[in-house]
């Protein structure tokens, strides 16, 4: 897999500002915010997108998830939030690194385009 522009954010070859961290996962602010917070969490392992997750990396999905939902109760979105993964190019995805939108802050429309 080719490198992207998350994994020079997770190595710190490029500046990113992050809001959480540990030994699985990394948080950070969108560069182009949709909603006032808009957070993409991501995990250190370079996988591409849902379809090339396999069964081992059930644990680590949990977790993202997990660390999705802990910020955003730190972010005090208790009106609530939404998590969105692109995958593929019909999903909208355009970074080659998992990752989930964490989008709240405003009344956020459905569907979405
Ligand atoms: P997606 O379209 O689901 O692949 O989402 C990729 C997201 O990455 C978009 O919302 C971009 O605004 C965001 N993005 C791209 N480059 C950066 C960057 N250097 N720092 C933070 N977010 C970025």
């Amino acid at each position: 897999m080719a490198e992207t522009i998350f994994a020079k954010i997770i190595s710190r070859e490029i500046p990113a500002k992050i809001e959480y961290e540990d030994d699985h996962c990394m948080a950070f602010h969108d560069v182009a915010p949709q909603a006032p917070t808009h957070l993409l969490v991501i995990p250190k392992q370079p996988i591409v997108n849902l379809a090339a997750v396999t069964d081992d990396d059930t644990p680590l999905l949990g977790h993202l998830v997990r660390v999705a939902t802990q910020l955003a109760e730190r972010l005090n979105l208790a009106d609530g939030y939404r998590l969105v993964v692109n995958c593929g190019p019909h999903g909208g995805q355009t970074v080659d690194h998992l990752h989930i939108h964490l989008l709240g802050g405003r009344p956020l429309r459905w569907p979405p385009g």
